[in-house]
């Protein structure tokens, strides 16, 4: 009943001429693929390419990042009015930016508000380092992580959110959770974090996604879990071939 959405996060990858590239290799596989959404997140820089050659399509367009300010003396940053006006989604919250740019939940937190403010669709990203997981506290880091990010937020906003459960040793290293340890985050994390704080109908609704070296050899194992509605994906969303396989493991059977 959840539209599986599969986005692809550039990071720091792809220079314009780059990217149109990339844009121009995936888009008719990936039109043809139906049943999924999908959604390209480039580099700042590469958005407004992007967003000219998928116009008309269904494929969307998502920021990486962004203020919540929506204009003034904050050097560097891009606001959400600039952001909507070429893209749907924003991600938010990567453990790249929690890592080396100093976000905080409670930033997460103003992002998030804000991107909803201005029509946009948050990928709002939790998930634990191996620290934890060895400490065998992931479930309530990650619930507080879930908790944290929306907190103040109205339910009939939740419910329009995606959520992506990334564990931060998952990220870039080839070692992706297991289906077993993906459904159980997704479901009995942040899904009954959700349910807990917006009751049942608003958490069905939300889609939360995996990421964490999602490729095309372990993705349909990971997406066809119940509670995994998609994918971030890094790495595979570089080369064209790679990501057009993980989106078509997504096609609900
Ligand atoms: C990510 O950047 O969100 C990610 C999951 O990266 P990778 O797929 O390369 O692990």
């Amino acid at each position: 009943m959840r539209t599986p959405i599969l986005a692809g996060n550039w990071k720091m990858n792809k220079t314009v001429a780059e990217a149109e590239a990339l844009v121009r290799a995936m888009i008719d596989p990936l039109v043809a693929i139906e049943g999924v959404d999908k959604v390209f997140c480039p580099p700042f820089m590469a958005i407004p390419a992007v967003a000219r050659l998928v116009e008309g399509t269904p494929i969307g367009v998502g920021a990486q990042d962004m203020y919540w300010e929506e204009s003034g003396a904050y050097t560097g940053e891009i606001s959400p009015l600039m952001v909507a006006e070429f893209c749907r989604y924003v991600i938010i919250g990567h453990s790249e930016r929690r890592e080396h740019f100093g976000e905080t939940d409670e930033t997460v937190n103003n992002k998030i508000r804000a991107a909803l403010q201005h029509g946009l669709v948050p990928i709002v990203c939790v998930g634990e380092t191996l620290e934890q997981r060895d400490a065998g506290i992931t479930d309530a880091w990650v619930s507080g992580q879930v908790e944290a990010a929306l907190r103040g937020i109205p339910a009939e906003q939740v419910a329009g959110i995606i959520m992506a459960y990334e564990p931060i040793w998952a990220i870039g290293t080839g070692r992706a959770a297991t289906a077993a340890d993906a459904e159980h985050i997704c479901g009995n994390v942040v899904r009954a974090t959700i349910t807990r704080l917006f009751g049942q109908t608003t958490a069905d609704a939300v889609r939360i996604q995996y990421g964490g070296s999602v490729n095309s050899a372990n993705a349909a194992e990971l997406l066809a879990q119940p509670n995994v509605d998609g994918g971030l994906v890094g790495g595979a969303s570089l080369k064209a071939e790679d990501f057009v396989a993980v989106v078509r493991a997504a096609v609900p059977a």
